[in-house]
């Protein structure tokens, strides 16, 4: 058995056989040069990156070309799994490619059969732009003519999205975290769920380096924008000098003869809101969004909390299918039913469409931003999925420790001087814990290198101590309650700042 895996564990991965090659080559030539092809497994560490497409009803030969694995090795898994399946023309369920998938190290990306008819949805709408600019008070005002605003009298809670209905029926989801951080850390786990970019740019201030580097993000996830000229309200505002301070930097504004719409507003004065939601709309249309309505959601995590009274809370913006409340989720590492679901006016509903952002009650862990919700069949899949999934998460952050501790040996022998700084990161939400992640990853240097070890939501717990401790890491508390007593005279003992 053993002998067996790690024949075909060769097999599993690609680099690999980069190695093969280099063996070969090598046969020629004096075993003192052989020698020097020694750091090679450090590219077959990497390759547990690869990313395989899985779906529902694939044979086995397909899973096998795809991982690279062998039939038998794949069977073998799947026997371990108290599945049989004898033919490589025989076809397994989507949960079990993954199972299958993981435990040979290769990360999935679950791939939907177009069935059903695809119906229009709502358009998802994310805010960027340079820092003071004016995104969270845009959003703030926009939040007010929400549904749940009007609903609720006024008064919205945060749950990481709202929906803006128009006189005309139709609808806007808002992602409620604006940033960059958050807009590229979904998208690095695959979860693209922005369909357009409203760019912020203060009027009295034009164009900044976030806003090229906004810019830049949206035209990396090939995400259209709509520009919207902020503080036109202020006596400095300028709102000429921005259009063509972004007509400079390569944006085809409307007035120019492009397609970028620009729409002037006063997110304090709350002026120009409509024309912006209008252009949003007209965009959207443009882009002729569908999705599947019918069958099994897919959806992905944008904000998740722990409610002391309800336990695990994520917020979640459903991509295709329904959602039902009472059905068997995975969402990332985590599982549950779902106990209920709640609209943004914190209303409970039964089902969730596309591009519905909706409160996710029933977790049994709490998950992060950007992972993926997948309906499964039974509470028993359910859970040997997240098994399979926390296994293989623990793996990936092991090796990544690894790697960057190879990394930094490297740069060591380069740059003597350079120090590692071990990061724990607490924070209160998913959202904060990310952008503190990010913020703390930018301060990377030539002398410093910040190396985040673990993040999670919540207080600092003892495990964070005895993690720190493990590893020298300073802990980073965002947000969060002063730790109890116990931990910090535990810190102190450890010596852990
Ligand atoms: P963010 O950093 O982009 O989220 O910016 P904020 O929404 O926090 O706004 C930064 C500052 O600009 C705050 O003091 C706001 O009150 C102010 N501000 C935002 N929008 C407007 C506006 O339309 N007019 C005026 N006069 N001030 C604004």
């Amino acid at each position: 058995m053993l002998t067996w895996s790690r024949k075909e564990d060769v097999v599993g991965l690609k680099a690999p056989k980069k190695e093969k090659r280099v063996k070969k080559e090598n046969r020629t030539q004096p075993p003192v040069e052989a020698r020097y092809v020694a750091p090679k497994p450090k590219i077959a560490t990497k390759s547990p990156d690869k990313t395989v497409e899985i779906f529902d009803g694939m044979t086995l030969l397909d899973l096998s070309k795809r991982t690279g694995a062998y039939i038998s090795r794949l069977q073998g898994i799947l026997a371990d799994l108290g599945e049989k399946v004898e033919s490589e023309f025989d076809s397994i369920n989507i949960d079990l490619a993954e199972l299958v998938a993981m435990e040979l190290g290769v990360n999935t990306r679950r791939m939907h059969t177009g069935e059903g008819t695809n119906e229009p949805r709502p358009a998802v709408v994310t805010v960027m732009g340079h820092v003071d600019h004016g995104k969270t008070s845009l959003l703030d005002a926009l939040r007010q003519t929400s549904v749940a605003a009007k609903e609720a009298g006024g008064i919205t809670q945060h749950i990481g999205a709202f929906v803006v209905e128009m006189p005309s029926g139709a609808s806007i989801t808002f992602l409620d975290t604006p940033g960059h951080a958050a807009f590229s850390a979904m998208r690095a786990r695959g979860a693209a769920v922005t369909d357009i970019v409203v760019l912020v740019v203060a009027a009295d201030d034009g164009v900044m380096p976030q806003t090229l580097e906004a810019m830049s993000h949206a035209k990396a996830a090939n995400v259209p924008v709509v520009v919207a000229i902020n503080k036109c309200d202020k006596s400095g505002a300028d709102p000429e000098r921005v259009r063509i301070q972004l007509g400079s930097e390569g944006l085809l504004l409307e007035d120019m003869g492009g397609d970028v719409q620009v729409v002037e507003i006063s997110a304090v004065a709350k002026s120009g809101l409509d024309k912006l939601e209008e252009a949003l709309l007209l965009q959207a249309e443009m882009m002729d969004l569908k999705a599947r309505i019918d069958g099994p959601a897919q959806a992905f995590v944008v904000e998740a909390r722990v409610d002391r009274g309800r336990g695990p809370l994520a917020t979640a913006i459903v991509k295709s299918g329904t959602l039902v409340s009472g059905q068997h989720i995975v969402v990332g590492a985590e599982w549950g039913r779902i106990r209920s679901l709640r609209d943004t006016a914190g209303k409970i509903t039964e089902s969730a469409k596309p591009a519905m952002p909706v409160e996710i009650e029933g977790l049994r862990g709490l998950p992060m931003a950007g992972d993926d919700v997948v309906v499964v069949d039974s509470e028993e899949r359910a859970r040997m999925l997240s098994q399979g999934r926390k296994k293989k998460q623990e793996k990936d952050r092991l090796r990544k420790i690894d790697e960057g501790m190879a990394d930094e040996l490297e740069i060591k022998e380069e740059t003597p001087e350079r120090v590692e700084m071990p990061i724990i990161v607490k924070a209160d939400v998913q959202g904060s814990v990310q952008a503190v992640t990010d913020a703390l990853r930018s301060l990377n240097s030539a002398q410093v290198f910040v190396n985040v070890v673990h993040v999670g939501v919540g207080p600092i717990s003892q495990h964070d101590i005895d993690l720190a401790q493990a590893c020298g890491a300073y802990i980073v508390g965002f947000n969060i309650r002063t730790p109890p007593i116990a931990i910090t005279q535990a810190a102190a003992r450890a010596n852990i700042k």
